[in-house]
């Protein structure tokens, strides 16, 4: 059974499993020149990744413009994710390690959760007068 379906792999496959240790390093060693020589492009590409992937979490909390809820800023640098209810320094801490950082592996996580509820799109100033808006209210 087990021969069967070593045979039923195609010969690459066969050839790569048995020439593993050999075929690795020279892997790794032709990737290693190809970074060197393409570092600024894929730096650039990792980059723009990032961007889009910020902007398409954006749009979605933003209700389908890449802006402010509040006051429809649109500066993409300047808008982040704000947690609703509040509380979303500790959520994120409670989610995962690199979470609380906020930044793209926040992003990636409510887009692969299938955007969860709860958050919006809000810049900066927006994100600081949510915080501050009780203290004024009393002065
Ligand atoms: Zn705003």
């Amino acid at each position: 059974m087990a021969e069967q379906i070593e045979k039923e792999k195609p010969y690459w496959q066969r050839y790569y499993e048995k020439n593993r240790a050999k075929i690795l390093p020279k892997r790794r060693k032709s990737w290693k020149a190809y970074y060197l020589n393409h570092k600024q492009e894929l730096l650039i590409k990792t980059r723009r990744k990032k961007w889009a992937l910020k902007q398409e979490v954006l749009t979605h909390y933003g209700n389908g413009k890449c802006a402010c809820v509040n006051c429809s800023f649109d500066d993409i640098r300047a808008l982040s994710i704000d947690h609703i209810e509040g509380g979303g320094h500790k959520e994120r801490l409670k989610l995962g390690k690199g979470l609380d950082r906020g930044g793209v592996s926040f992003y990636r996580f409510l887009r692969q959760r299938g955007y969860p509820e709860g958050y919006q799109t809000l810049c900066m100033n927006c994100q600081v007068i949510k915080q501050v808006k009780t203290p004024i209210e009393l002065l």
